[in-house]
């Protein structure tokens, strides 16, 4: 049942207005449309960007094919994790491995959306939102625009912690190389390669071949702070000579990124605006994976307003939070390197249970193995902190 017209309704009056057309903002809209139940409805996309960059790579894991496979770029079920001593080839069938470049998911999104007679876009830049008692507000480029709901992904300030609380950054930089001879196996990821310094934090590289001569190689930090500019390139062309041997390639794109690793509990809705994506808590916050978690989250909205009118969900299991929240202690406080916490897990685990772990989704007796195969004492240490 979808709701009553409610009594602020006219002309420049939305029934939904999607904050931010980026993962969140594009992945609700396009399960909305698919779903064929809001065509009657007035909804407005905004963002200050035109989206027609190349600005991400999302990658992910999935069993089945979810709404976006026909944009999957390049997908594998076979993932390499190494440590200075130890190796594994990951096989992660009925797991697909799957990457999606963001141009292609911007530019899929934007072809269904100019075809839909209900849905407005306005790029400008959104400066307030606000909610009352039976609407909602959006100030962009000055100009207030009011809605039913407004679902939101902009992130207007960062946080403030609270006791217990973490946000320390994923940043990345990856290059896009090609090589002169045959050196990648088109068919076999590496999800995780610690084989360089961890000094300043939780360190490792990860390989996504496109082919046997070209492969994004994405040198990743857990850390508080960034590095400079200058420190990215060293280590990516320090791996890419010392540790995969390589010496005559070229750098054909690039890319950099930030993703914040929080267990500060964002609110997921005010009144009558609901934060999505990041903003909305989707972000795991131990690994930083957040498309699945959108995917997910965007569906759950859907199917609660066809059945209720409204999207408000019922608060989620705070048992992955906690998790979460013991993993972040570790990594701030640096009481294990990266391979001393994921080694055992992978060693002594099946990768098909990691990866329901991972997407928060294995049973409480599945999460004690998991567990089990930790260092004990800095786990429970941090446990008994973060209760
Ligand atoms: C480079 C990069 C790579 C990533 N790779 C992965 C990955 O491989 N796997 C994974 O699961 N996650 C990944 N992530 C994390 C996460 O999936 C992405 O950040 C994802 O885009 C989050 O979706 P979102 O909608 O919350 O935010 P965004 O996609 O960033 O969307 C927010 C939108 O709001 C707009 N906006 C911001 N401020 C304003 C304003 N004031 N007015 C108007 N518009 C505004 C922006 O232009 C943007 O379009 C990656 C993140 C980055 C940055």
């Amino acid at each position: 049942m979808i709701e009553p017209k409610s009594p602020f309704k006219g002309e420049g009056y939305y029934d939904f207005i999607i904050s931010g057309a980026g993962c969140a903002g594009l992945s609700l809209l396009l399960q909305m449309i698919d779903s064929k139940k809001f065509t009657d409805k007035k909804i407005l996309l905004v963002d200050k960007e035109e989206k027609n960059k190349n600005d991400r790579t999302w990658c992910f894991w999935e069993s089945e094919p979810g709404l976006f496979n026909s944009i999957v770029f390049k997908q594998w079920s076979k993932l390499w994790y190494h440590d200075n001593v130890y190796s594994k080839l990951l096989e992660i069938d009925p797991y697909k491995y799957k990457m999606i470049r963001g141009i292609d998911f911007y530019n899929y999104c934007f072809d269904i959306i100019r075809m839909q007679k209900n849905i407005d876009l306005q790029f400008g830049k959104v400066e307030n939102i606000e909610s009352e008692n039976q609407k909602a507000t959006l100030t962009i480029d000055g100009k207030k625009i009011a809605s039913d709901y407004i679902f939101n992904s902009i992130l207007f300030k960062r946080p403030e912690l609270k006791k217990q609380e973490y946000y320390l950054l994923q940043h990345f930089k990856g290059w896009i190389i090609e090589t002169d001879c045959s050196f990648f196996n088109p068919g076999e990821a590496t999800m995780m390669d610690f084989r360089m310094e961890q000094k300043g934090g939780v360190t490792f590289v990860y390989i996504m071949p496109f082919s046997e001569t070209k492969a994004l190689i994405e040198y990743t930090l857990f850390t508080e702070n960034l590095l400079t500019a200058g420190n990215y390139d060293e280590a990516l062309r320090n791996y890419i000579n010392q540790v995969l041997k390589i010496d005559s390639y070229k750098v054909v794109d690039e890319e950099f990124g930030i993703i914040p690793m929080t267990n500060h509990r964002f609110g997921s809705a005010y009144n009558r605006v609901i934060n999505i994506g990041t903003v909305g808590g989707q972000t795991k916050a131990s690994t930083g994976y957040t498309f699945k978690f959108i995917q997910k989250n965007s569906a759950e909205i859907v199917s609660q307003l066809i059945r209720t009118g409204k999207p408000f969900l019922n608060k989620s299991s705070s048992r992955f939070h906690f998790y979460d929240s013991i993993l972040l202690n570790i990594l701030y406080h640096r009481k294990l390197s990266g391979p001393e916490i994921f080694t055992p897990i992978i060693k002594k685990n099946k990768p098909q249970d990691m990866l329901r772990f991972l997407d928060n989704e294995s049973s409480l007796t599945e999460d004690l193995k998991i567990i089990s195969s930790l260092p004990i004492l800095p786990f429970l240490k941090a446990a008994i902190k973060q209760l």
